[in-house]
């Protein structure tokens, strides 16, 4: 399938790929102003978060090291049920660092929250939250996200590393799949 044929499966497109960039760009430069002379570490949470993590890092104006998480949330479908098992962990020792909680999308909050409070158990600087995308009408629990490129609707969207069964997550931009898709 190339990326033509993977366009016709969208519904709508509801980010292009030069407004994700542009956003990233300015995020990166606020993300910088606090952090620039920082013990900085940036966590991204797999898969979704690979799209986000290669082009904020890159858009930052200097270097910071990067490690990756892995969860499972258990939970009934694509319901997020908040109880949450680390398939892999931080290579880091982040004690004492500032961590930047690197993510796709926050939907019911429930995850990163959960992952927010196990990192802030391990004695870190402080652990503050970047999305490229939040849905505020699904919000389950309060968590104070400090950095949002987009706030969105309450659909379900694929693109720019987020998945539909594993696909679309090489998507350039983010949307809606159409119903046949689903069929
Ligand atoms: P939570 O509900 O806990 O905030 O969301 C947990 C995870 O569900 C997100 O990190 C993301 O992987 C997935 N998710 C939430 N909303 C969407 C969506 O609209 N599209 C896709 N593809 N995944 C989503
Ligand atoms: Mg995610
Ligand atoms: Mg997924």
């Amino acid at each position: 399938m190339d990326a033509a044929h993977m366009g016709a499966d969208l519904e709508k497109v509801l980010i292009t790929e030069e407004e994700i960039h542009a956003r990233l760009e300015e995020l990166a430069r606020e993300v910088w102003a606090e952090y620039e002379g920082k013990d900085l570490l940036l966590v991204g949470v797999l898969k979704g978060a690979v799209m986000v993590m290669a082009d904020l890092s890159r858009a930052l104006p200097g270097t910071a090291p990067v490690d990756w998480m892995a969860v499972s949330s258990y939970g009934s479908g694509t319901k997020s049920s908040g109880v949450v098992r680390i398939l892999k962990d931080l290579d880091t020792d982040i004690t004492g660092k500032h961590v930047l909680i690197v993510e796709d999308i926050v939907d019911s909050g429930l995850t990163l929250s959960w992952i927010k409070s196990n990192l802030e158990s391990r004695s870190p600087a402080s652990v503050e939250i970047c999305t490229l995308l939040r849905k505020p009408e699904a919000a389950k629990v309060e968590i104070d996200v400090r950095w949002v490129g987009f706030d969105i609707p309450n659909e379900f969207v694929v693109g720019y590393g987020l998945d539909y069964a594993e696909r679309y997550r090489n998507l350039r931009v983010v949307g809606t799949l159409a119903p046949h898709v689903y069929a």
